[in-house]
C-alpha cells in the first residue's frame, strides 16, 4: 500500500536527500539475490540525525523501512519486499583509527576493505573479511554477522564489535556499549542487534576491536585423493593444535572451475583433485616452528603439496580460491549458494552426503569453504528455464538443510535468513524459540516497520524468480 502523504512529508523534511525518481527507486529495489520490489522513496542521509527523522515519520505513518548498505546480501534481506522507504547508508562512511586503544571508530556506510586498509596503514589488523569486502559495508556486516576466510582463527564480525550506535525503529537514538574493552552495565542489546538483519534497529556507527598485524605469513596448498580424505586430514591438523589463519577447502569440481578460470593446473599431474589452501600467520619465529610440523602433516596426509615461495606464488594460489565461484556458471545459469555449517566431527559424513546429493539430483554441486569453522558453501547449479533441473535444485536445498540440522549444524553461518532461507528457519529453531525472537521484534519495533516480511514468514523464493532483475551481462 503506497504512502503518498507521508512521502510528501519526508521530501519536505529531507529535501534533496529523498529520491522518488523511477531510476533511483529501481536501483534500490533489489540486492544480490536480484529479486526486485520497488520502494516509494530512497533516502540518503548525510548526517546521523536525519535517520532519526526518517524513522520517526515512518513509525508515525506506519511506512515500511528497509536499511541498505551496498546490497550485496544474497538472501534478499535488503530487498524492500513491502515497498515503503529505503535508507541508503553509504554516505556515513567515516573511519578513524585509535592507535593507542587499538580500535576503529567507523560509520555504518564504510566498506570493510576501507576499514582494513586504514587499520593496516597503522600496523593494526581487522580480520573479518567477507569475499565482498571491497563493496559491502560494516553496517551490513554487523546486520548479517558476516564472516570470511579468517573466521576459524580470529572469529567473525560479532567478535570484533565493541560498541554500536544507532536508532530504534521509533526514531530514538541509542548506544550499546562504549569505547572500552569491558562493559557489563545492563542487558547486552549490542549482541542482539548483531545478526538481526536490519529488523531491530538501524546501525549508524560502531567501535571495532583491532589486533596487531601478524609479522609473518606462510601459504601452503595441499591436494588429496578425494573429498573424504581431505576433510579427514583437516581434522588431523586441528587435533594437532596447528591453527591456520585461513583453511579453505575446494572439492574436485570447484578446483576444475578454478583451473578453467585461471587457465592453470593447480598441481601438474594431479588435475582436478580436491585441495586445502592454508595460511599460517604470526610472529616470524612462531611460523618457523610451525612449518616443521605442518610439512610433516602434509607429507603424511596429502597426495601433493606446494609452498608459496614468493608474493607472486601466494597470489597464484589465492587466485585458485577467488576464481572458482564465478567459473561455476559454466555448470548452470543459476546458482543457489548455501552457507551451511557442519560440526567438525561430521565432516566426512557430510562429504559422503554431498556425493549422494549430486548423484540423486543429477546436478553439479561444487562445494568449497572455510573448514576451520565448518562453514561450507554448497553451490547448487541449475538452468532456470529447465523445469526438471529447477525442481531438482529445490528438492536438493530442502535435503541439504534437513541433513545439516540432523548433523548438528546450522542452516546459515554468515549470510543470514532474509527471504531465501525462511522455509528452513523452522528446521533450525523450535516454535518456542521462534516465538521468543518474534517477541523481541515486537518489543523493539511495535509497529513492525523495520524490514518487514523477512525471517519469520515462509517465502518460497522460487515463486519470485520471475521478479528477478536481469542484466545484459548475466550468464546465458
Ligand atoms: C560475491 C559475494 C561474496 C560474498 N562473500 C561473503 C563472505 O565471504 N562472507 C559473508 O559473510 N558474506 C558474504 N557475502 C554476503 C554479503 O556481502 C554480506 O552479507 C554483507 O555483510 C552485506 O553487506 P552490505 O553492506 O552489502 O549489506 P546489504 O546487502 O545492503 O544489507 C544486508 C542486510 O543488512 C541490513 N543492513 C545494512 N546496513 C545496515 C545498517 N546500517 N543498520 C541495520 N541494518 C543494516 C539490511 O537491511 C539487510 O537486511 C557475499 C556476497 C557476494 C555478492
Amino acid at each position: 500500500m503506497p504512502h503518498p502523504a507521508a512521502t510528501r512529508q519526508l521530501k519536505r523534511r529531507l529535501g534533496a536527500r529523498t529520491d522518488t525518481s523511477p531510476a533511483g527507486c529501481w536501483a534500490a529495489s533489489f540486492d544480490s539475490s536480484k529479486i526486485s520490489f520497488l520502494p516509494e522513496a530512497v533516502v540518503t542521509p548525510k548526517i546521523e540525525t536525519e535517520i532519526g527523522v526518517v524513522l520517526e515519520l515512518a513509525n508515525r505513518h506506519r511506512v515500511p523501512v528497509t536499511v541498505r548498505g551496498r546490497g550485496t546480501t544474497l538472501m534478499g534481506s535488503a530487498a524492500p519486499v513491502r515497498g515503503g522507504w529505503v535508507i541508503d547508508m553509504l554516505k556515513l562512511n567515516r573511519v578513524r583509527i585509535d592507535d593507542e586503544a587499538g580500535m576503529a571508530h567507523v560509520g555504518a556506510g564504510a566498506t570493510t576493505a576501507d576499514i582494513q586498509r586504514a587499520a593496516e596503514a597503522r600496523g593494526w589488523f581487522y580480520p573479518p573479511d567477507p569475499s565482498s569486502k571491497e563493496y559491502c559495508t560494516i553496517g551490513g556486516n554487523i546486520a548479517c554477522n558476516a564472516g570470511g576466510m579468517h573466521g576459524g582463527k580470529y572469529g567473525v564480525t560479532r567478535d570484533f564489535v565493541i560498541a554500536l550506535r544507532g536508532f530504534l525503529p521509533t526514531g530514538e537514538l541509542v548506544q550499546w556499549g562504549t569505547a572500552t574493552k569491558k562493559f557489563s552495565a545492563g542487558f547486552n542489546l549490542r549482541d542482539l542487534w548483531i545478526g538481526s538483519e536490519g529488523m531491530l534497529g538501524v546501525v549508524t556507527g560502531a567501535v571495532l576491536k583491532l589486533i596487531p598485524q601478524p609479522a609473518a605469513r606462510w601459504t601452503l596448498l595441499t591436494a588429496f585423493p578425494d573429498e573424504v580424505a581431505a576433510l579427514r586430514a583437516a581434522r588431523v591438523l586441528f587435533r594437532a593444535r596447528l591453527q591456520p589463519a585461513i583453511c579453505e577447502f575446494l572439492d574436485r569440481v570447484s578446483v576444475l572451475c578454478a583451473e578453467r578460470a585461471t587457465g592453470k593446473t593447480v598441481f601438474p599431474g594431479q588435475a582436478g583433485r580436491p585441495v586445502i589452501l592454508l595460511e599460517f600467520a604470526g610472529a616470524v619465529s612462531e611460523i618457523e616452528d610451525l612449518k616443521f610440523e605442518v610439512l610433516a602433516w602434509a607429507r603424511a596426509q596429502a597426495l601433493a603439496f606446494r609452498e608459496a615461495r614468493s608474493r607472486t606464488e601466494v597470489e597464484e594460489l589465492w587466485a585458485v580460491r577467488r576464481k572458482c565461484s564465478g567459473a561455476m556458471f559454466e555448470l548452470g545459469d543459476s546458482k543457489i549458494n548455501e552457507d551451511v555449517v557442519v560440526p567438525m566431527r561430521n565432516y566426512e559424513r557430510f562429504a559422503r552426503f554431498i556425493t549422494r546429493l549430486k548423484r540423486e539430483s543429477k546436478l553439479a554441486i561444487p562445494t568449497f569453504g572455510h573448514i576451520a569453522d565448518g562453514n561450507l558453501h554448497v553451490n547448487i547449479m541449475y538452468h532456470r528455464e529447465n523445469s526438471v533441473e529447477t525442481r531438482a535444485a529445490e528438492a536438493a536445498v530442502q535435503k541439504l538443510m534437513e541433513t545439516v540440522v540432523a548433523l548438528g549444524g546450522a542452516i546459515s553461518g554468515e549470510h543470514g535468513i532474509g527471504l531465501a532461507k525462511t522455509p528452513f528457519l523452522r528446521l533450525q529453531h523450535s516454535a518456542a524459540q521462534i516465538r521468543a525472537m518474534q517477541a523481541v521484534k515486537k518489543a523493539l519495533d511495535p509497529r513492525g516497520i523495520l524490514n518487514p516480511g523477512k525471517m519469520f514468514g515462509v517465502v518460497r523464493i522460487w515463486k519470485y524468480e520471475k521478479l528477478q532483475v536481469k542484466f545484459p551481462w548475466d550468464h546465458k
